[in-house]
């Protein structure tokens, strides 16, 4: 059975059974509402070895001993091992001498969300749970439907309008049962309500306000840690993330702490949280305890990072590694994608390239060294949101003429392209 002795709250430190199935901790409630964290028995945490990877199968269940869940348990689709490759072109282009990419979108359905998934549909199936369900039309719901396809549990998808297409496609062909709610405010009353009458084991958040997703699924993104570890050989000096409630934040940085504990870095790294709209940055600067909705409210074109409140779990990570939040707002987002697609060859989601904006202003106020070693999480692929990535996109002219001609056309673009990347490297 599950590994997990019980359930901590993130603010408080009381404890709950391993499987209270509610939404963050019990006492602290409204604004004050916080996470909980999986705790293990401490002996065997004393044992956990993050040693060299030679080997070690390149797989997030490498790291079982570190999960909720034994590896001979799981419902695998093959998730982690994903690669951290060195970004010098981009590197070049914010100013950084040592820029690395943790390429997520590796992934089985494309997205870091197969960490949670993989976890918490494991833990739902030997709790014996009848149904898995999420409040969420992104990355989320999509990784969720093809976990429970693969362990045979049904799996509802609560949406709302306006969803990014083509992961709806993706859901929607993993087989789960989408409901697409008219009011977006009753997605979480509708999860609530299944859990209470019908024992559902819901993984996203579903209470106000949000606290983040289930602290079982949240431990998958620890391994994101370990790997970076095992491929760099030290902690990185900056983690850098997309951030909407924190989950990726509160578990990669536990991640680092699980490291630290060990005696295998001596250093946590510091966060940036790229953010839409602002509500981390409000509460780092005014020193708040709490997180409320930002001040100032878009429409933004990252829809996995659109939700205009963070949560308390992702303040604590970044308070408690000196981190720092960055707004990130839609200008120069579809510009920054086809920068990193053109030079590194990664074609990212829109939110996955807003940790590119937020290290380049980290840099240019010289926060953020030219040496430093910086890590830019890569959330997921830039197919999920092409109904959001090419609305400027022309049309492209059919061409009718002789091959000769298409030819000499293609040559001469091609020229043009190369002396332009001349004249600016002489530059
Ligand atoms: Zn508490």
């Amino acid at each position: 059975m599950s590994k997990v002795v019980s359930l901590q709250c993130l603010r408080c430190g009381t404890h709950c059974p391993a499987d209270y199935r509610g939404t963050g901790c019990a006492k602290c409630t409204g604004e004050l509402s916080s996470n909980l964290r999986a705790q293990y028995d401490p002996e065997q945490v004393r044992a956990w070895s993050f040693g060299s990877s030679a080997g070690r199968v390149r797989s997030l269940w490498q790291f079982a001993d570190m999960l909720p869940v034994d590896a001979g348990d799981a419902v695998s689709l093959g998730e982690g091992g994903t690669p951290l490759l060195a970004a010098g072109n981009i590197g070049k282009q914010l100013g950084l001498d040592n820029l690395y990419v943790k390429d997520e979108t590796r992934n089985p359905t494309q997205s870091y969300k197969d960490r949670v998934s993989t976890v918490a549909v494991s833990y739902a199936r030997q709790l014996g749970a009848p149904v898995v369900a999420t409040a969420s039309s992104g990355n989320a719901g999509a990784s969720l439907a093809a976990y429970a396809a693969r362990a045979g549990m049904p799996c509802v998808v609560v949406s709302m309008k306006g969803a990014a297409g083509p992961i709806l496609t993706q859901i929607r062909k993993l087989g789960a049962h989408l409901v697409v709610m008219d009011d977006k405010l009753q997605r979480w009353p509708l999860l609530a309500a299944a859990v209470e009458r019908h024992n559902w084991f819901v993984t996203s958040p579903y209470s106000a306000p949000v606290v983040g997703s289930t602290p079982i699924g949240i431990e998958g993104y620890k391994t994101i840690a370990y790997e970076i570890f095992q491929d760099l050989g030290r902690a990185p000096d900056w983690m850098a993330m997309p951030v909407c409630y924190g989950d990726a934040l509160s578990g990669i940085y536990q991640g680092f702490v699980d490291l630290k504990q060990a005696g295998v870095i001596r250093t946590i790294p510091r966060f940036v949280a790229a953010e839409a709209h602002g509500s981390l940055t409000q509460a780092l600067d005014s020193g708040a305890d709490t997180v409320a909705a930002a001040a100032v409210k878009f429409n933004s074109l990252a829809a996995s990072v659109g939700a205009a409140q963070s949560a308390f779990q992702a303040l604590q990570s970044l308070r408690n590694s000196n981190g720092v939040a960055v707004p990130v707002n839609n200008d120069g987002l579809v510009g920054m994608q086809e920068s990193v697609a053109a030079q590194e060859g990664l074609f990212l989601e829109l939110a996955s390239v807003m940790p590119f904006i937020a290290v380049r202003q980290l840099r240019e106020a010289n926060i953020i060294g030219k040496n430093d070693l910086v890590v830019c999480l890569a959330t997921a692929s830039g197919l999920k949101d092409t109904d959001k990535s090419t609305a400027d996109f022309d049309e492209l002219p059919i061409t009718a003429l002789p091959v000769d001609d298409v030819l000499e056309d293609v040559v001469a673009v091609l020229n043009h392209q190369r002396s332009s990347v001349t004249a600016a490297r002489l530059k």
